[in-house]
């Protein structure tokens, strides 16, 4: 056996950390392929000409990579391991003898860049991933997860009280500045607020993004009361309770992702809101839209789980040209004993219902004619239904209403049958949940470490941004690496039965005859006669020649006919 002698030696004096570390180092890729000196730029305005100097913004961001890498979740921790490592000192650019920076340093810069500056070192990680082409942009993917907080559920008392005590503690600080609640000091970055138009315009607008994610509790619906409204936790006050997955109650948020169909599934956009904020609520205006135009998107199609499914987003993304292939959430029959409303085929050119008896249900305006239209049918005839026991107890018959943006959502219904839709949500199992497992599992984001819905957004922003860092050092547009991603990809074997092949098959096979008739018919409008009576020389148009014997008038149209051939 062995026995190991601890001999320290003197470095040699031309020794130099460039020589000790090693060139397949992960570090030395990271340095080579991600320059982030745009950041000094970025935070210039947060510094005062002259003074100390302070931690270089760049190592204060290369620090926060090195804990995503590193899965460390503490800055104290994070300057230990980093005096340990001849790595991390070549990456941060200190020589093995220079003091680095305190830990407690990190902290103030941190809270002194603020949230604004991490979303926009996350949106730069996007436009570097865009510029390496790893962002297609065609297909995006909406999904959120639940993210517990750093507070226990027995830290919750009356939310009046936890309000009451955050007064006497920041009574006064900020006041003087006299900005509005979410905005930062990087005003050359942000747009305007001298439009007053815009200032009106987005006032009428729920954006979450500028609210750091938080809850509007002055909105209620209804007599619904949330425990979240009432009750606030005294160790995080944004933490808000949920429950899931068959768990205790606990506190946390909602880390909503943006996630591109491309094959390197780029995060586009995240944000993180209170637990009790639906998936659907930031979709159109925080998510979808800023996404498209920060990066100059035009997506085909967004795709998403049923909780996205809402008849207002389904009709604005509709509206806006692209598909939502959405799952949609039915709704239930509220009254069992009679039939539900989905019995009732909703004609669209004659703009009416047909109903079980095969009665028709004619437009009745009522009251609630802002949002859509009744369907009736005449009184009489329901009185004399033999179905009426099982359609209605009214004594004036049946009504159904139909919201104005129903045909949207018909047409979603429409895609539930088609192959890419099947595809769009085969393929989202595999493509946004592997992320959230990823950030849980390996990046600490099972639990955040901070508080506050501003601090837990820079940190869902900063695992969002190394998540994109890995894509663009690992992916480099190699195809994906699981084989549920891969066969997520592939068309399946039933590949005939295609939405895009169905035409080509149709057309070869069973149209064949009526492609016959219509040649048939072009024939008869261009010359004047049927072909079985072509006499050698094309004559001249025969404007007079009876094309029909169904007994109707020339049709008006030059060389035009009835479509019935009758007499050919
Ligand atoms: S009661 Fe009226 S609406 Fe209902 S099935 Fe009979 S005719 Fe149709």
């Amino acid at each position: 056996m062995g026995t190991k002698q601890r001999i320290f030696s003197p470095l040699p004096p031309d020794l130099s950390l460039e020589e000790l570390v090693p060139n397949d180092s992960f570090y030395r890729r990271l340095e080579a392929r991600l320059d982030l000196s745009f950041v000094r730029e970025l935070v210039s305005p947060l510094y005062a000409r002259g003074g100390r100097p302070s931690v270089d913004p760049v190592v204060f961001f290369k620090l926060q990579l090195v804990m995503f890498f590193e899965g460390i979740r503490s800055e104290r921790q994070l300057m230990r391991v980093v005096a340990d490592r001849l790595s991390l000192r070549w990456y941060l650019g200190y020589d093995l003898f220079e003091p680095l920076p305190d830990h407690s340093s990190l902290t103030r810069i941190r809270e002194r860049f603020g949230v604004a500056v991490f979303r926009r070192f996350f949106e730069r990680t996007v436009e570097e991933c865009a510029e390496a082409g790893l962002v297609w942009g065609k297909e995006l993917f909406f999904d959120a997860t639940k993210v517990g907080a750093n507070a226990a559920v027995d830290s919750l008392v009356p939310r009046w009280a936890v309000e009451a005590h955050l007064e006497d503690l920041f009574d006064g600080e900020g006041s003087d500045a006299g900005e509005p609640e979410g905005t930062t000091h990087l005003a050359e970055t942000l747009p305007s607020a001298d439009d007053e138009k815009l200032t009106a315009a987005n006032a009428t607008e729920s954006d979450w993004v500028s609210r750091g994610g938080k809850q509007d509790r002055s909105v209620r619906s209804g007599s619904y009361q949330r425990i979240s409204d009432t009750r606030a936790s005294k160790t995080d006050p944004d933490a808000t309770p949920m429950r899931y997955g068959g768990e205790k109650l606990r506190l946390g948020y909602h880390v909503h992702y943006v996630v591109d169909g491309g094959r390197s599934r780029v995060v586009l956009n995240a944000l993180v809101t209170s637990s009790e904020v639906m998936e659907q609520q930031p979709m159109l205006h925080d998510l979808l839209w800023r996404t498209a135009f920060r990066l100059g998107l035009w997506p085909r199609r967004v795709t998403g789980d049923a909780a996205y499914g809402t008849r207002a987003n389904i009709a604005a993304v509709e509206r806006a040209g692209i598909r939502a292939y959405v799952n949609l959430k039915e709704r239930g029959n509220p009254d069992k004993r009679f039939f539900p409303p989905s019995l009732f085929a909703y004609n669209e050119e004659r703009d009416l219902f047909r109903c079980p008896a095969g009665r028709e249900l004619t437009p009745w305006n009522s009251g609630d004619s802002r949002e859509g239209t009744r369907y009736k049918a005449k009184t009489k005839v329901c009185a004399a239904c033999l179905l009426k026991p099982r359609c209605t107890p009214n004594k004036r018959g049946r009504t159904v209403f139909r919201h104005f943006d129903e045909g949207y959502v018909d047409r979603v219904r429409a895609y539930r049958e088609t192959e890419p839709y099947q595809k769009a949500l085969r393929k989202r199992k595999v493509w946004v949940e592997p992320l959230f497992a990823e950030a849980k599992d390996w990046h600490g984001m099972r639990r955040f470490r901070l508080r506050t819905l501003e601090k837990v957004n820079m940190e869902a922003l900063l695992i969002a941004s190394g998540q994109n860092v890995k894509r663009l050092l690992d992916f480099g547009g190699r195809g994906p690496k699981r084989p549920a991603q891969a066969a997520a990809l592939r068309r399946p074997a039933a590949a005939i039965h295609e939405i895009s092949r169905t035409q080509e098959h149709r057309w070869s096979r069973s149209w064949r005859p009526t492609r016959a008739f219509f040649n048939k018919l072009e024939y008869l409008r261009r010359y004047g006669y049927p072909p079985n009576q072509r006499i050698g020389v094309h004559a001249p148009m025969r404007t007079s020649l009876p094309l029909c014997g169904c007994g109707r008038s020339r049709p008006e149209t030059a060389g035009g006919v009835c479509g019935r051939l009758t007499g050919s």
